[in-house]
């Protein structure tokens, strides 16, 4: 495949950090991708050259009693483009017919290319906590790409949605995006809002806050622990709030095909930044400023 964008997650910060140590190197970073077949393998019946199609970084076995069974993320052989395999951060990049899905044609290369991995991680998360329309979204640390994914996604499903951040800015970003409010991520005490579900990739800095802005009833979705991996959890409150913590990771195949599905009723991939291929380190120095709102994206030579 012939990459026309790839998408950077902090997943490319934590990798230059060697976690996870690449299996060997040289190794090309990148997990998210949007691009063209240029040539396809023996056996391959799905895609033909010329096709324009966005790739799942999600890799599984196919074959085990959780593949077949729609639960790859359980998969023993799991694993993501772009960490424990070469990714989309080059030219070119060789992808099972499996691991791609067509192109929404409403969406440009710089979305299509860049929603994958947080798109994923935000649908199954939310889908996980049972979010239903009606009910109240609060989404801690606004900006991220899984936040901004999450954002979207909530509004999409009919919640109504707030959203927190440490910069002022962000929080006029995602009032302008349809977040109903946006409140500041410091402070003692709840957030002004009781939320049904409440999304925290944020880990320590927030995680007190964002159990106890949690309604009776309500769900805390963790995909992340930017700030912190250690946090306290107290029991009473946890059981007479009858509250679930739910940890949540990347998604199943379904998941992915069911979240592109919803773009072409132009969901909105919020696109940050992008950047020449060439400029690469610019683009990670971005992502690392924590400045970016949405995706920090690399464009790629035609
Ligand atoms: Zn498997």
């Amino acid at each position: 495949m012939r990459v026309a964008a790839s998408g950077l997650n902090h997943l490319d910060l934590w990798l230059r950090q060697g976690q996870p140590r690449p299996r060997q190197l040289p190794m090309v970073p990148g997990c998210d991708a949007a691009g063209v077949v240029a040539a396809v393998g023996e056996g391959v019946s799905a895609w033909q050259p010329g096709d324009e199609v966005v790739v799942n970084p999600s890799l599984a076995c196919g074959r085990c009693p959780q593949c077949l069974a729609d639960r790859s993320v359980f998969c023993p052989q799991w694993g993501i483009m772009g960490e424990h395999y070469w990714g989309s951060h080059g030219q070119w990049v060789v992808v099972g017919e499996a691991n791609l899905v067509a192109k929404p044609p409403a969406s440009s290369w710089e979305e299509a290319g860049s929603y994958g991995l947080c798109g994923l991680t935000a649908y199954r998360m939310l889908r996980r906590a049972r979010l239903a329309a009606g009910e109240t979204l609060l989404v801690v640390g606004a900006g991220g790409g899984v936040s901004s994914a999450a954002l979207m996604l909530g509004l999409r499903m009919g919640a109504r949605v707030f959203a927190t951040s440490r910069q002022a800015g962000k929080r006029q970003r995602a009032v302008a995006l349809g977040a109903e409010e946006a409140f500041a991520s410091e402070g003692e005490g709840p957030f002004p809002v009781q939320a049904d579900v409440v999304v925290d990739s944020a880990g320590a800095p927030t995680w007190e806050r964002s159990v106890r802005s949690l309604r009776p009833g309500g769900r805390l979705a963790v995909c992340g622990a930017t700030g912190g991996g250690r946090a306290q959890l107290n029991l009473p409150r946890l059981f007479f709030g009858q509250h679930e913590v739910i940890g949540s990771t990347m998604g199943t195949f379904r998941e992915f095909a069911e979240m592109t599905s919803l773009l072409p009723g132009r969901l909105p991939v919020v696109v940050d930044a992008v950047f020449d291929l060439a400029d690469y380190p610019a683009a990670l120095s971005r992502l690392q400023s924590g400045a970016q709102f949405g995706k920090v994206v690399l464009r790629h030579p035609a």
